[in-house]
């Protein structure tokens, strides 16, 4: 749905900064638009909806371009988020903004209805976005985000997770058939009628354990009894692997209560990490289902890309590691550059240091009420500092201030560490995950430009701009191209 409150904002922006950024880079647009995608270019990439590219796609990119020095889209062109489009909630159901070509989802149980947004019912977007930035030197990559705002329709639901109490939840499994024929579908469709110059692919979810214990940034709401998968898809294979899947659910009834107690701020008698750590001892089942789950996300990652590299060996396929790797240090954990580097073309570590300030806040506070149940949540704060290598500020700062661009310097330099620790036999680039005007956090143009300078300066091999152009302020994406300029890349 069009807003022209927002395209006269774009216009204005776009002739606030003509003279600095627009002037600046036309020489560099023109080679690029003249000389087919830049392959070679450095990534300077911006997430976003299927909405823009739904309007005038050569005034929108001659602007990204422009104002922000963007060569590469990143493209929410699957999903049931009405934020990502963006579209008005209320008339919203969202779905596959291309058209879903029915012979490679066969398996899957989905009808064309089921798959095909009815939002823009009379346009391809992916088809447009490809002709549009084919024609502008952009490289064009498909954001699969796999667990985002899941429709709670049949046939969808057959795909979802179920809890140790047998209730179905709302992600999809990653042990499910169907689930697994839908996305390997959704990527052979988008290679193989599109030709899209890539994918990212985007999980932003961990195992039961961790969720149980609400280890993650807003994990305070988290409930400690819908933890997952118990399905039989998942059941059947776990006992495969000789684990007991009755003392896996007994585990996690235990964890559940464990968790319940603390947010009720009933300090267990021997303290909260003691007591956790004797129920580790009696149900080790709690960590060895973490790592069933993370082994089976890690196998849907693998199978998508062999599915894809099938059809194009040169189609990348790169992974977006979700914020809470910088937050929680059992995700961290569970996050292993070097193995990821082995099956991914490229590596998106979320570095959004604005907002990294009240997320790992809410983190902090909601493990003070589990695992971490011992300390106050400032001090709790201090010891992630010590256990990540990071100088943020404290506490009752850290919100309203964000964090330093020297977090998303250590955490590039970090993640190319580990790569070359373990080198794959093929080039894994990373990008850095960037923010701007993500809500809830302070922009300037000058704090988005030290953002990738940061990036860049660190060793990063691109940069990709979150969460998505809808809901970016233009004058604080001018600072990218501020950036962009400053470094001579684009
Ligand atoms: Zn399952």
């Amino acid at each position: 749905m069009p807003d022209f409150s927002r395209r006269d904002l774009l216009k204005s922006a776009a002739a606030a900064t003509a003279t600095a950024a627009a002037a600046a880079l036309s020489t560099a647009a023109h080679a690029q638009t003249t000389s087919g995608p830049a392959a070679a270019a450095p990534v300077v990439g911006i997430q976003i909806g299927a909405g823009p590219l739904a309007g005038d796609t050569d005034h929108l990119l001659d602007t990204l371009r422009s104002v922000g020095g963007i060569n590469s889209l990143f493209l929410f062109i699957f999903g049931h988020e009405a934020r990502f489009v963006p579209w008005p909630p209320a008339t919203f159901r969202g779905g596959n903004y291309a058209v879903p070509h029915m012979q490679y989802y066969n398996g899957s149980g989905l009808a064309l209805e089921d798959l095909r947004a009815p939002e823009y019912p009379d346009l391809d977007i992916l088809d447009r976005a490809m002709k549009a930035t084919r024609k502008h030197g952009f490289r064009t990559f498909a954001l699969i985000e796999e667990a985002e705002g899941q429709p709670q329709t049949p046939p969808w639901q057959a795909f979802y997770e179920f809890d140790y109490l047998g209730r179905r939840q709302r992600n999809p499994c990653s042990n499910n058939p169907g689930y697994r024929a839908f996305t390997l579908g959704l990527v052979e469709d988008y290679t193989r009628s599109y030709d899209v110059d890539g994918f990212m692919w985007s999980s932003e979810r961990q195992g039961a354990f961790t969720n149980a214990l609400g280890a993650r940034h807003g994990g305070a709401s988290s409930d400690p009894t819908r933890v997952t998968c118990f399905c039989e898809h998942c059941t059947t294979r776990a006992a495969a692997r000789g684990i007991n899947v009755d003392r896996a659910k007994q585990a996690f009834a235990a964890l559940a209560d464990f968790v319940r107690a603390g947010r009720a701020n009933k300090r267990p008698r021997d303290g909260y990490f003691v007591t956790l750590f004797r129920l580790l001892l009696k149900f080790p089942e709690l960590l060895v289902w973490e790592q069933f789950w993370i082994d089976s996300r890690r196998q849907l990652m693998i199978d998508l890309r062999n599915k894809v590299k099938s059809i194009n060996p040169h189609t990348p396929v790169g992974i977006h590691v979700w914020h809470n790797a910088s937050f929680s240090p059992f995700y961290r954990a569970e996050i292993d550059f070097a193995d990821m580097a082995q099956n991914a073309d490229f590596i998106k570590p979320v570095l959004y240091n604005a907002c990294a300030g009240s997320r790992i806040k809410t983190y902090a506070d909601s493990v003070s009420h589990t695992i971490f149940g011992d300390l106050p949540p400032d001090q709790i704060l201090q010891i992630h500092y010590q256990f990540f290598d990071y100088h943020q500020p404290p506490y009752d700062k850290v919100a309203a201030a964000g964090f330093s661009t020297d977090y998303i310097s250590g955490e590039i330099k970090r993640t190319l560490d580990d790569i070359a620790a373990a080198p794959p036999d093929h080039p894994v680039p990373v990008y850095a995950g960037l923010d701007c005007d993500i809500p809830g956090a302070a922009y300037t143009a000058d704090s988005v430009k030290a953002s990738v300078l940061a990036a860049f300066h660190a060793g990063a091999n691109g940069v990709i701009f979150a969460r998505n152009w809808g809901e970016m302020n233009p004058l604080h994406v001018a600072g990218i191209g501020a950036a962009v300029k400053e470094l001579g890349i684009s």
